[in-house]
């Protein structure tokens, strides 16, 4: 079997060229977490490799234009994006997910745009990602689009994104005045394992203590992550009710079945997990204190 050819462009538009010519033949590498044990396994023989490792401007973290958002360059890497200061006070639920993801090694390597165009269910930032409503930037050779994380992830293993575009960065909105969020990770067989279940919450309370805004996504339940638009309505004008909106979701969903557990564990865990992940989103929006990043 013949070994891949390996490009190391410096450009985002040299890897999109190369990208193009191979027409689904290559495959683009960024802290190579995954691709690594794909080729490993022989799950993948591509003809080509692109790094995206030495292409300029790819890692830079701040602040968008209008102010309104946090842009993460694709490269950044998921260590990078847990201690992040601005990302941390700005959309601390994003910071909390990429703070769990597997162990230290792996987020030394692993990058936001990684994570998201693996599109394996079992992740911890697209849940959080897509909680705060973020988009990516992908570039092609028509130039480039934003596809809101919603629209990215279509399945098990499967992104919007064409064969010749690659993700150039990660927007994330800044979290709305007075509110708090939180990401939380259960797993079920070690602590660096993927999450059995995820849950990203983010919270706004009224001046009377009611509901103005709740948010909850499900990550590690279903091929994408799930968000039910009716609870967060419902919950809507009345006392923030964390237990009783876990007990709504594992009504609502519609669990999958993995090594990590079976549909009526997972169930159980997202009336559990709902329930603190919201908790803790309160506890942010009346000011109280940020938990280090783990990593
Ligand atoms: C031991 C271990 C434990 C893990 N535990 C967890 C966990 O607990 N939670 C969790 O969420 N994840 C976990 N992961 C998954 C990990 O987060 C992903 O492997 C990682 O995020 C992928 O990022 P990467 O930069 O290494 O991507 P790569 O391996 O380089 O690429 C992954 C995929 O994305 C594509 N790609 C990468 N970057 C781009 C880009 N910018 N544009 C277009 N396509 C791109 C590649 O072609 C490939 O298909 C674990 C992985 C390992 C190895």
């Amino acid at each position: 079997m013949s070994q891949p050819l390996v490009f190391f462009p410096t450009t985002v538009a040299e890897a999109v060229e190369v990208l193009d010519r191979y027409g689904g033949e290559a495959k683009v590498v960024a802290g190579g977490t995954a691709v690594s044990l794909m080729l490993q396994h022989r799950l993948i023989q591509p003809a080509a490799l692109v790094s995206l490792q030495r292409v300029d401007g790819l890692r830079e973290v701040g602040r968008t234009e209008e102010g309104t958002a946090v842009r993460l360059g694709a490269l950044v890497t998921h260590a990078e994006a847990a201690r992040h200061p601005f990302l941390r006070s700005a959309a601390p639920l994003v910071a909390d997910a990429f703070a769990v993801v597997g162990n230290p090694q792996v987020r030394a390597a692993a990058t936001v745009g990684g994570v998201l165009t693996e599109a394996d269910y079992a992740s911890d930032p697209p849940a959080a990602l897509r909680a705060i409503d973020a988009v990516v930037i992908a570039q092609g050779p028509a130039g480039a689009r934003i596809i809101p994380v919603y629209d990215l992830l279509l399945g098990f293993y499967e992104t919007a994104l064409a064969d010749n575009e690659i993700v150039s960065s990660v927007v994330v909105p800044l979290l709305p005045e007075g509110a708090g969020s939180a990401y939380l990770k259960y797993s079920s067989r070690s602590s660096e394992d993927r999450p059995c279940v995820g849950v990203a919450a983010v919270v706004r309370q009224a001046p009377d203590g009611s509901c103005a805004e709740v948010r909850v996504v499900l990550g590690a339940i279903a091929a994408v992550p799930v968000r039910v638009p009716e609870l967060e309505a419902a919950a809507v004008g009345r006392p923030l009710d964390p237990a009783g909106l876990g007990d709504a979701y594992a009504e609502a969903v519609d669990p999958l079945e993995d090594v990590r557990g079976s549909a009526w564990y997972r169930r159980e865990m997202v009336r559990v997990w709902v329930a603190r992940a919201v908790t803790a989103a309160r506890h942010r929006c009346t000011g109280g204190p940020q938990p280090p990043p783990a990593g």
